[in-house]
């Protein structure tokens, strides 16, 4: 009996080992489940409101895997479809998740700003499904290789949606082209940089030819260069702070400090460099995006020049530009001091058209928090607060509130916070519900309204918003990030099973 039972043990350890490496292997199931707030992976969503590519239709999406697999719309379905595990939303929109190209989650290094955590509940529950970290804010600064690592590292297993990166193109790496490949080889979606100081030491500005070797090097990856598009001109900023009459608690003096012409100049200056980018032209393959545009006189004027150039140029604005004006901002309000600012009430107007008219292509957050004592709230000082709006969370209905006015369609959304920041990012199985992509949805009410203050909110610091004390229309139910629920009314998935996207 003895002897039998010996024999017996090489034959079960084998067994106990083929047992627990295939466990390791496959470790999806036991994952998934707290991956997602659904039980199966395999599912139908139904709703009357499904904004694809092709339109908004009344019918139901196939999710298997993490994929969408299928589409039917609702006079298709003929009987011959058969749908199991069905979640119907009915009249609720369902829409691509929201791409939002510009955020800073200040991770690793400022965690106690934002942080990877906070940052990405806070997306999941606005219905952004994927966002791409800025890299300054963070300590340190992602400008190499190395410093990639440190971000991937701080994201992983703690980030509730997809998060892609941008690296920085700095002086320091700027005239290095070996330096250059591996920050892109180790997988940034492309580089960021400013043409004037950028609030963080570690990141200084970058000038015209920074840009250029920039641009030639990005041109090979076809990866986009993204640009703060500010060009500090003194004597004008003079003109705003000197004198002894200007109050620091006046919004129109700091305005006074960021003119529209700066804007211009640096675009003027970016555009001499886009040239570059057309067809048959030395640096062709390279993009050249525009970030957080709020100038929309002149170098707006200037953008559409050079597009129908044939410069391989586009343009983001914010919801911060197009929501609030300038007159509106009460002395002392700190919260809506960023840069470029906040304009007047006519910019905003020339805005919309601009962006309803496809000139301005697309939105983004800049969400861009700091501690609540850097925004100096008590003393309200407009020219030594911490320039930044934090707003990840309501960008949607944002959007869509301040959107009712001009009439914005459902479509329309997809385009500016999905489709378009999808591609800008190099991401073409996301920003689009259409078969093959990832299940990345978000599904809102675009009639229900909610006072903000009432509203569970996940951001480090919601007193900083600008947002704060408002009513928007819009609201999001639930969130899919591929194929896992990780948002339903108020709840967020017990594990945080984003990826980190890098470019290969
Ligand atoms: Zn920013």
């Amino acid at each position: 009996m003895e002897a039998i039972q010996w024999k017996l043990l090489p034959l079960l350890t084998l067994l106990a080992s083929f047992l627990l490496f295939f466990y390791f292997q496959n470790p999806s199931k036991k994952y998934q489940k707290n991956c997602s707030l659904l039980p199966h992976q395999h599912y139908w969503i139904t709703s009357n409101r499904i904004v694809t590519p092709h339109g908004v239709i009344s019918g139901a999406v196939e999710v298997k895997e993490g994929k969408i697999v299928s589409i039917v719309k609702e006079e298709e379905k003929n009987g011959k479809t058969k749908l199991e595990n069905v979640i119907d939303y009915g009249e609720a929109v369902v829409m691509p998740g929201l791409v939002d190209v510009h955020a800073h989650l200040d991770d690793p290094g400022r965690a106690e700003w934002e942080g990877f955590p906070s940052g990405t509940k806070a997306a999941a529950a606005g219905g952004i499904t994927t966002l791409v970290d800025m890299p300054l804010n963070s300590d340190p600064s992602t400008v190499s290789r190395e410093t990639l690592q440190l971000k991937i590292k701080a994201a992983e297993s703690r980030i509730y949606v997809d998060v892609g990166f941008w690296g920085g193109l700095v002086p320091e790496n700027a005239f290095n082209a070996s330096a250059l490949e591996d920050l892109l080889n180790a997988g940034v979606l492309g580089l960021k940089s400013f043409m004037c100081p950028s609030g963080i030491n570690d990141f200084p500005m970058t000038n015209a030819s920074h840009i250029k070797e920039g641009l030639s090097i990005l041109a090979k990856y076809r990866r986009p260069l993204l640009v703060h598009a500010e060009k500090q001109l003194d004597f004008e900023s003079d003109l705003g702070v000197e004198g002894g009459s200007n109050d620091a608690r006046s919004y129109l003096t700091y305005l006074k400090t960021r003119p529209a012409s700066w804007e211009e100049a640096a675009i003027r200056d970016l555009l001499t460099l886009t040239k570059d980018t057309r067809i048959g032209a030395p640096a062709e393959g390279a993009h050249l995006h525009i970030v957080h545009l709020s100038d929309s006189s002149n170098s707006l004027d200037l953008i559409k020049d050079a597009k129908s150039g044939g410069d391989s140029v586009t343009v983001e604005t914010c919801p911060h530009y197009l929501a609030f004006s300038a007159e509106e901002i009460r002395d002392g309000d700190t919260r809506f001091k960023c840069s470029p600012p906040i304009r007047d009430a006519a910019n905003k107007e020339k805005l919309w058209e601009a962006l309803l008219a496809g000139h301005v292509d697309m939105l983004s957050s800049d969400h861009s928090p700091t501690l609540p004592e850097l925004k100096l709230l008590d003393d309200g000082d407009f020219l030594r607060a911490w320039g930044g709006i934090s707003s990840l969370q309501f960008v949607l209905p944002v959007t869509w509130s301040y959107g009712q006015k001009y009439g914005v369609t459902l479509e329309q959304l997809a385009l500016w916070w999905s489709e378009r920041p999808a591609s800008l990012a190099g991401q073409e199985l996301k920003g689009a519900i259409a078969i093959g992509n990832h299940a990345d949805m978000v599904v809102w009410d675009p009639d229900v309204e909610f006072d903000l203050d009432d509203d569970p909110i996940y951001l480090k610091h919601a007193g900083i918003s600008a947002y704060m004390g408002t009513k928007l229309s819009g609201k999001v139910s639930a969130t899919f990030v591929r194929g896992n629920l990780v948002f339903k009314d108020g709840k967020h998935a017990p594990a945080a099973c984003g990826v980190p996207i890098l470019a290969k």
